[in-house]
Formats: structure tokens, sequence, C-alpha cells
């Protein structure tokens, strides 16, 4: 198409004005010819302003009004700028409405809204599940629809790595799970999810464990009993005292893994930490110390402890007990006669550290993500001779959880490992 210079519309204005030039000095009446050609020449503008107004604002029909030269050229260019929107439009319009009808397919809540909280769009199982009225609740902002003071803070923490578990704001019976997700420039998506029964589940596995850990404590101990008396009463038989040796180990293991179960249960089980509790640190460290030199007196191993006397945190002592002797003695069963394990407990920078380093046998870069899974064991018979049940880590990554913290673990085959971690400076006293 065709595009108007200057130059271009020069030239049509002197193909207009030229002929009535010479016609005007012919007959000597050239003012009176520009006047009535110049009336002329608006008008016919006019006439094709007003056809492009009444097209543009009464017409407004696809088809394009009949123009003349530049006034054609300006038609054909606002109708193709107008299908050009028309098409954008519908391409837009089909991507918003697959994405509600995808967002409708799903079998979750799902709530569009900005980062300061203004409600965009919400899918109709978040009518059900949160109660919201659409569309009386488009532009609402989504704390004055779920107020919980957790969902509060979550949003505005704006650290969405892990979900949000939350009782339902309209059913008191129903746990949600609310999970944020960025979207498109400074939106925000909300996908929220019925978790009851798996949360029921859950619950039931872990009664189920500790239920059963407790009811096996008894005859365990029954049998304790009858083991200790038979052996006191065992003649020089050989292979009857080989065989009570071996009933007061395997009996002594399953003692040790029904109290770690126990423990596991508790700590899985545990509500949220108490923070006027504080925690004589240096005296669990000193009691753990005086543990682990013992332990490994029995290996001429080298145990020493580093502590930060004055360095405390509050919550559960019996979750912090846990966590810091697991990896202790673990520091010591996987750690070869004539070995050095250090401790340190420590303040830095982001909290209270604490760490356990041996120069033990170190683990396989492959194990290390598993090693807080329960029962996992690098190495089965190994784990079983030191008394090893495969819990002890995961026993860790629970009590840690409640204090917002994470074990980290570096190792090495054959040079040693180093399992740490941080209590944030809030659970600090
Ligand atoms: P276990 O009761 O078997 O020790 P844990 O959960 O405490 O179970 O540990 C899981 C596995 O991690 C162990 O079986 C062992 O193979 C490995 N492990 C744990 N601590 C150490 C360590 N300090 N050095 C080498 N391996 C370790």
């Amino acid at each position: 198409m065709k595009v108007y210079t200057w130059k271009q519309l020069f030239w049509a204005m002197c193909l207009v004005y030229f002929p009535v030039l010479i016609l005007g000095l012919l007959t000597g009446f050239l003012l009176e010819f520009l006047l009535v050609t110049t009336v002329l020449h608006i008008a016919w503008h006019y006439y094709f302003l007003k056809k492009l107004n009444d097209w543009l604002w009464i017409s407004k029909s696809t088809r394009l009004p009949p123009g003349k030269s530049v006034w054609e050229h300006a038609y054909i260019g606002i109708h193709n700028m107008q299908q050009r929107h028309r098409k954008r439009r519908n391409n837009l319009a089909s991507v918003i409405s697959r994405f509600r009808e995808g967002s409708e397919a799903l079998p979750d809540a799902v709530v569009v809204f900005k980062k300061d909280g203004e409600i965009v769009w919400c899918n109709r199982l978040a009518q059900f599940q949160l109660g919201f009225k659409w569309p009386d609740d488009a532009g609402e902002n989504i704390t004055n629809l779920i107020r919980h003071p957790d969902f509060v803070e979550y949003l505005r923490s704006d650290a969405y790595n892990e979900p949000l578990d939350l009782v339902s704001p309209i059913n008191n019976e129903k746990v949600l799970e609310f999970r944020i997700m960025p979207y498109a420039k400074n939106q925000r998506l909300l996908i929220v999810r019925d978790v009851t029964s798996y949360r029921q589940m859950d619950e039931n596995r872990r009664h189920f464990v500790a239920n059963v850990s407790h009811e096996l404590r008894t005859p365990l101990t029954v049998l304790q009993g009858y083991i200790e008396m038979l052996a006191m009463s065992a003649q020089d038989d050989k292979m009857q005292l080989k065989t009570i040796q071996v009933l007061d180990q395997q009996t002594a293991r399953m003692c040790a893994l029904v109290e770690q179960l126990m423990t596991l249960s508790k700590i899985e089980g545990a509500a949220t930490l108490d923070f006027h509790e504080s925690i004589n640190m240096s005296a669990l460290l000193t009691q753990v110390e005086n543990e682990a030199v013992t332990l490994g007196r029995k290996k001429s191993q080298t145990v020493t402890f580093k502590v930060d006397p004055k360095l405390s945190v509050v919550g559960d002592e019996m979750q912090v007990r846990s966590a810091i002797a697991n990896l202790v003695y673990n520091a010591i069963n996987y750690t070869p006669e004539h070995g050095t394990i250090k401790v340190i407990w420590k303040r830095v920078q982001e909290g209270a550290y604490f760490c356990v380093m041996d120069t033990g046998d170190g683990i396989a870069p492959e194990h290390i993500l598993h090693l807080t899974e329960r029962f996992y064991r690098v190495d089965a018979s190994r784990s079983r001779d030191t008394g090893g049940s495969g819990l002890g880590l995961s026993i860790v990554k629970h009590a840690l959880s409640h204090y917002d913290s994470k074990l980290h673990i570096e190792s090495h085959v054959g040079e040693g490992s180093q399992f740490s971690f941080i209590i944030p400076d809030n659970y600090i006293c």
C-alpha cells in the first residue's frame, strides 16, 4: 500500500490549484477562482471527515466507507488496524477462556490475585472450599476473606517454597493446603487443596506406630527380665550361653528400635514449640559429652566438645537432645578405632550453629539425599552391627523442622563426615 509523503501531498494540491491558477490568469478572475476552489477543497475534505466520523461512531460497520485519494488511504489504514486489534483481542479472549476452562477442570481451588491482595479471579471450587462469592468478591482483598493470621503472614513473607496447612475458613473439620505462586507481572496464583484425608491417614499412621511401639515395650521388658534370670542361672554350657547372649542382643536391639519409633512419632506429632521454655544447652551438651567420651573410649577415639556455655535456645528439650545425641552417637558408631570426633556449638550470624565432624568412613554422594528417610541405611549389615535402626537421622530431620532448620551433610568417602545445622536467631534466648 502506498504511503503519502509531504512531497506527494504537495503535488496532489498542485494538481488541484495549477489548472485553477492558469484559468484564473487567462480569464482575469484569479482571486475568485482561488477562493471558490479553496472552499470546494475544504468542503470535499469535510465530507470525507464526516464519513469517517459516521463510520467510526455511528455505523460501526466492519465494511469500509467509500473514500477517495488520501482519505481512502486513511480509511484502509484504520480498517487494517481495527482488524489487527480484533484478531489480537480474540486470541487473548481464547487464551483467557482456555485458562479458565483449565482452572475449572482442576481438582483444586484457584484464585488469581494481585501482589497487594486484590482478587482478580477465582474458579468455582474456590467458592465451595473458601466460601468466596463470585463476582461479588472481585476486587476484594484476599486477607479480608481468608483472615487466618498464619495465612496473612505466609502471604506477606513472599517465601512460597513450602505450602501452608490450615483449617478451612468455612468448615472446621477440613484441612486445606495453601500454595502461592508468583504469576505474571505482580500477580499471584493461590492453589488450595483439600488434604483432610491425607492428614488423617498420616495421623492414623502416627498413632498406630506410637500405639504398637508402646504395646511392645511391656512384653520386651518382661523378656529382658527373663533373659537376665536365664543368664544368671546358666551353667557352663557353651551352647546355652551363646543362645542367651544372642537373645539378649536381639531384645536389646528391639528395645532400641521401639524407643526410636516412639521418639520419632512423639516428635512428628509434637505441636509448635513453646517459646517460653528455655533449654539449658550447656547442661544438655555436658551430659551428651560425658556419654560420648565414655563410648568413644571403648574405641580409643578422641572426642572433643567446643561449646559456648552462654548460648541457649527455647523449645522442647527432648527434641533438641534427640537431634544432638543421634548425630554425636552416629559419629562415634561410624568412625573406626583411634578416630577423632569434634563437636561445636557456637553463635554465628544466622543463629546457633551445631556441628559434628568425624574422621569416619564417610558416605558416598548418592546416599546423602536419602539419609534422613525412615529406615534408610547405607550399609544395613554394618548399621545392624552398630545397633542402628535407620531412624536416627529421620528423628533429627523432624526435630529440626520444628525450628525451621535443616540438616546439612557434607561427607567424603574415606575422609569423614560433617553433620551441621543452624537454629535461627528467633529461637535463641
Ligand atoms: P542408624 O540408626 O542406622 O544409624 P541413622 O538414620 O542414624 O540410622 O543413619 C542412617 C545411615 O546414615 C546410617 O545407616 C549410616 O549408614 C549413615 N550415617 C549416619 N551418620 C554417619 C556418619 N557420621 N558417618 C558415616 N555414615 C553415617
